[in-house]
């Protein structure tokens, strides 16, 4: 498969959406991104690369990260992490509080904010043990040891963090939160800062596509069944309320954030990473989504 003429061919189609899209404002250190931009990496089990855009800029994962910490918490918790997040699609915005005082504090999902911010507390073991574990385990997946934290994106989300603020002190008053909500919040705030390019987060990803193992290295990163459920997860879950239009238009099991990162699986080949700043109305990039649905077309290599 030309996977790099797939590319370029996407690229020059979605030019005209780029900045159609709204970047997001309401963590105002991310407002600052250009909003012309994008990028787009192809990376396979077979250690093969083809990239198109902007693909040494950096971004902010953001909800990206959620993937992340839900790895390292199945890993550390098992089974029992399921007693305190649920599995279902949320059917609300990714930071909506609706449905967790109906529903005791446990939020529907691991990828919402609620439910990330959970997960950020199971695997609490101190504010710099857990930021430094959540580096380190990037960095290993990634194979890019320079990643790191932007501390002028996780202050400006702790300044203007109210929402998840309220959210993370709701979950504690059903006694859903071991540990202090600000401790806690200071780990999900890093955990979103974290910045890469299209590449780092096409070569994270690689060991959702291999039955959890890192193809570069060999290591088990997640247990075949994890690996299993983690993908089931992405694919009813990743992009929130458009969860449904992205698997009907893309077909893949993938994983957004504000910051304009989209990244997906195609289980036994690649995984593929796009960055756009501009957001649709779901906070998920408008170009990006456009091109991975692109990408599933030409490539024709939809799960489905
Ligand atoms: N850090 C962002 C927030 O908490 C993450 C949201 C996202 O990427 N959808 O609102």
């Amino acid at each position: 498969m030309d996977y790099q003429k797939i590319i370029e061919k996407i690229y020059d189609e979605v030019k005209p959406l780029i900045e159609k899209g709204i970047v997001a404002d309401y963590i105002p250190a991310l407002a600052k991104t250009p909003a012309n931009k994008f990028a787009m990496t192809v990376s396979t089990v077979n250690g093969e690369e083809f990239c198109v855009g902007d693909v040494d800029d950096n971004f902010s994962i953001q909800s990206i990260s959620k993937v992340f910490t839900l790895t390292i918490a199945m890993n550390m918790i098992g089974d029992d992490l399921w007693k305190r997040v649920g599995r279902e699609p949320s059917g609300n915005s990714f930071n909506s509080l609706v449905q967790l005082e109906y529903e005791n504090g446990i939020p529907r999902n691991p990828f919402i904010n609620a439910g990330a911010i959970v997960v950020s507390d199971a695997i609490f073991e101190g504010r710099g043990k857990t930021k430094n574990k959540i580096l380190q385990f990037v960095r290993e997946i990634s194979g890019n040891n320079t990643l790191s934290f932007d501390e002028e994106v996780a202050e400006s989300e702790r300044i203007f963090g109210n929402k998840n603020r309220a959210m993370a002190n709701f979950i504690k008053s059903f006694n859903n939160l071991n540990n202090l909500a600000d401790d806690v919040l200071d780990i999900y705030f890093h955990q979103c800062s974290i910045c890469m390019n299209t590449k780092d987060l096409a070569h994270s990803f690689l060991f959702l596509a291999n039955k959890g193992i890192n193809p570069k290295t060999g290591d088990i990163i997640l247990g075949t069944r994890k690996t299993k459920r983690m993908n089931s997860l992405m694919l009813t879950c990743g992009l929130y309320d458009a969860v449904g239009d992205f698997a009907y238009r893309v077909g893949l099991p993938g994983k957004s954030g504000v910051g304009g990162g989209i990244v997906a699986v195609v289980p036994g080949e690649l995984s593929v990473a796009v960055w756009s700043p501009g957001l649709n109305k779901y906070g998920n990039s408008l170009a990006g989504t456009k091109a991975l649905e692109l990408f599933t077309t030409y490539a024709n290599n939809s799960i489905f």
